[in-house]
């Protein structure tokens, strides 16, 4: 079979991989625990299954505009006024089928072969990856210290003539970690000054504890939309735990959003209709269930904290946003006799039945990625199992279930 260079190169999605290997275990009736998965156990809000069955009770299930329907492109231009006082019009933003897809589009949109991308790590796994599918080339700037709080100096360095976009997400996705204003300020200010797009994925920007706030980046520049070289990336999976809905949306400057529509119109038409009016419904309901889901999310914050310094030689940054946190766990790799992140987190599942996500998959080797999404029982649960696996100062054993383990390699 041949495939192309370019196909053969781009990884698979580690999570979604480890979400299979999770569920066969699971099929198996093995007791796995998953602090793996990035969506929480939310049921979708009322207003978005009502608005999506009223749509479906029509029976008129047809195309809808390639950029999407113009309710919900009225909804979201209420969601930019209200969350991040920026007025825009229906032809600054294009709707699609999950913020990937908004990430994907635009970089396909503005990338020329070798035009190099600047992304901060820990980063979320699917950034390389997309911006080696536009022929893109990703550039990884890394914390020198590390923190998970990126320099502007480092960036300053490896910023290039070839430096078309500088993709940012913050609340982070892996570390939990939210970039503070100041820094916000100095990227979009050298953004605007070289002419290079500050790809602001705000997917989790609303997850936010202690009250902390994400400061967008629009509250850095004076320029109008048009003219800005900030553009938001957003969508409903995160914050109204909508992952399966698959809707998400780019807001960005008129030429860019009808480039991009052209793109969408060769590939999917459009998102579906349905998921479409079920991502208005949600926009356009009560915005409680996002608070819920923010409270929620602080309380297994802080559970994950506390149980995780149990474990006594891990280095942890409270996460300050987000449902996920990434403890550096080198001092444990010897433990498990594991030589990186894939091998530890490998021994956790074979071991402890516990689903964690390599580090090395955000660009930190080391460390593991735990998700707090789930349920309190089960976040205290896999600490308890990973100590038990990886601290010979626990007890040697412990119920998996119903099964009796011994611990007979510490
Ligand atoms: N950006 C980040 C940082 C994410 O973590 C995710 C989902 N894991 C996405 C984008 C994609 O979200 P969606 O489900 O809307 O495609």
């Amino acid at each position: 079979m041949s495939m192309s260079q370019l196909a053969r190169s781009i990884v698979d999605s580690p999570t979604l991989r480890l979400n299979e290997q999770a569920r066969l275990l699971r099929e198996k009736g093995q007791p796995v625990i998953h602090l793996g998965i990035g969506e929480p156990k939310n049921k979708a809000p009322i207003t978005a299954i009502l608005s999506s069955a009223a749509k479906l009770s029509t029976g008129d299930i047809k195309y809808t505009p390639t950029d999407g329907i113009p309710s919900l492109k009225k909804a979201i231009i209420q969601y930019t006024e209200d969350n991040y006082n920026r007025c825009v019009a229906p032809e600054n933003i294009i709707v699609t089928s999950g913020a990937k897809q908004s990430i994907y589009n635009l970089l396909f949109a503005i990338i020329e072969p070798q035009d190099e991308v600047i992304i901060l790590a820990p980063y979320w796994v699917s950034y390389p990856e997309m911006v080696k599918m536009v022929y893109g080339v990703p550039v990884i700037v890394r914390p020198e210290d590390g923190s998970f709080y990126p320099r502007m100096e480092d960036i300053r360095e490896a910023a290039s003539s070839y430096t078309k976009a500088i993709i940012l997400n913050s609340p982070n996705n892996p570390s939990g970690v939210i970039y503070p204003a100041d820094f916000i300020a100095e990227i979009v200010e050298f953004c605007e000054t070289k002419g290079i797009y500050l790809i602001m994925d705000d997917i989790y920007h609303k997850l936010v504890f202690d009250g902390n706030i994400a400061v967008p980046g629009y509250a850095f520049t004076k320029k109008d939309i048009e003219n800005t070289k900030v553009i938001v990336v957003n969508g409903v999976s995160k914050l109204y735990g909508m992952t399966g809905f698959r809707i998400g949306w780019v807001i960005a400057n008129r030429p860019l959003v009808e480039v991009m529509t052209n793109i969408q119109a060769q590939i999917t038409s459009n998102p579906a209709i349905l998921l479409q009016a079920a991502a208005e419904g949600a926009l356009t309901g009560m915005q409680s269930v996002v608070e819920n889901l923010r409270l929620t999310m602080e309380n297994n914050r802080n559970v994950i904290v506390q149980e995780l310094k149990t474990l006594r030689h891990l280095r942890v940054v409270e996460p300050e946003g987000t449902f996920y946190c990434m403890p550096d766990f080198r001092a444990y790799l010897r433990a498990s006799s594991a030589k990186n992140s894939v091998e530890l987190s490998n021994f956790l599942l074979k071991k402890a039945l516990v689903v964690t996500v390599p580090g090395k998959e955000f660009g930190m080797e080391g460390y593991l990625r735990l998700s707090y999404a789930g349920s309190v029982k089960d976040i205290k649960t896999g600490i308890e199992r990973m100590r038990w696996a990886l601290d010979p100062e626990s007890p040697k054993e412990i119920y998996i279930g119903d099964r009796k383990l011994i611990r007979d390699w510490l």
